[in-house]
């Protein structure tokens, strides 16, 4: 799948609201020593920007490819709110791939 980079997005639905809230996050952070499409890869410990107020945080990536010691996020990969309440990415880089 196509692995995701500082700017691309997921939508999920976050719990920390009065009812459950639909939310799009931007991830903001990646390794910056990986760059992918021009822009630091997401990877285990990126955070995002949500449109509900919370941030969120990678949980799944891949286990085959490393960038600075973590896994990268790939589309179809997963996040959690700091609300609780998942993501999938759902937007990434166009060239770049990782299983
Ligand atoms: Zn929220």
């Amino acid at each position: 799948m196509n692995v995701g980079n500082v700017g691309s997005g997921g939508t999920g639905v976050c719990y920390g609201h009065v009812g459950p809230t639909p939310y799009n996050t931007t991830l903001i952070t990646g390794a910056d020593t990986v760059n992918a499409e021009g822009l630091p890869i997401a990877n285990l410990t990126a955070i995002g920007i949500c449109s509900c107020g919370h941030i969120s945080m990678v949980t799944t990536n891949s286990t085959d490819v490393i960038a600075e010691g973590t896994g990268v996020h790939r589309v179809g990969d997963s996040g959690q709110s700091s609300g609780t309440g998942a993501y999938t990415l759902i937007s990434g880089t166009t060239t770049v791939n990782a299983d």
